[in-house]
């Protein structure tokens, strides 16, 4: 079955719309009637499907995770940053099948704010990617993280609003196509059971600057879901509601 697959290479087609696809050289390979697989690999101009979690608060082991290639944690993996629950947090991350697994912290996860970049370093697997006001970039797609929210009675990675917060959002690469904080913008997916709307206004300014594919956070459990403004999807990946209970399913993209 032929499929409308682009030339990348001059002898090559691909067939078969999978993620794999048997490739096969058009000259001298066909004389038998069925296609001559030779080389399967992942079409690089394909799609990757990100998954999406945030607030697992040690509660990671409940979740069923879609099939995907990247997984992205934004925050809050621990209830008060104890260390072995980083460490459980990290065996159940690093065990997950996808090619990249990437996360942040968020305000409940002291361990990473008290604790030396190296002593982290230490204990993050291989196959993992921390981010904390840095950024990686991932088959030409650049990714930035941070766990820094808006002062609220000392939490973890908290820093007042206005200079001292712009400080961070100032570090955001503008060719940034996915960008991970902890919390949300301000009067997107921020409001509160109360009605109030805690997003960050220096953060929204960035982003409307910025204009990411894709912004993804966390941090208001009870505004969990996904919507689209001005070009950026928004994913308030939160699995659990605000009384910490598994609620939410992982949300999706791809890009
Ligand atoms: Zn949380």
């Amino acid at each position: 079955m032929h499929l409308n697959y682009p030339y990348l290479f001059s002898n090559v087609i691909y067939i078969n719309a999978t993620d794999t696809m048997y490739i096969y050289k058009q000259a001298g390979m066909r004389n038998k009637g069925g296609y001559y697989p030779f080389y399967l690999a992942k079409n690089l101009k394909e799609k990757m499907k990100f998954v999406v979690i945030s607030d697992t608060h040690t509660r990671h082991d409940l979740l069923e995770l879609p099939v995907g290639d990247v997984l992205l944690h934004a925050g809050d993996v621990t209830n008060i940053g104890f260390r072995t629950d980083v460490i459980h947090f990290l065996e159940w991350f690093e065990s997950q099948p996808f090619r990249y697994k990437i996360f942040i912290a968020g305000n409940h996860d002291f361990f990473f704010e008290k604790h030396s970049r190296e002593e982290i370093n230490s204990l993050i697997p291989p196959g993992i990617i921390y981010l904390n006001d840095s950024g990686v970039t991932i088959e030409h797609i650049p990714i930035w993280g941070s766990p820094i929210t808006p002062w609220f009675y000392h939490w973890a990675f908290n820093r007042h609003r206005g200079e001292a917060i712009q400080k961070h959002w100032n570090l955001i690469p503008p060719n940034t196509r996915i960008l991970m904080t902890h919390g949300p913008a301000y009067q997107i997916l921020d409001r509160t059971k109360g009605g109030d709307h805690t997003g960050c206004k220096d953060l929204l300014q960035v982003v409307q600057k910025i204009n990411p594919e894709v912004h993804v956070f966390g941090h208001i459990h009870e505004a969990y879901g996904q919507t689209s403004i001005g070009g950026t999807t928004f994913i308030n990946a939160s699995v659990l509601d605000e009384r910490y209970r598994l609620k939410n399913s992982p949300l999706t993209f791809e890009l």
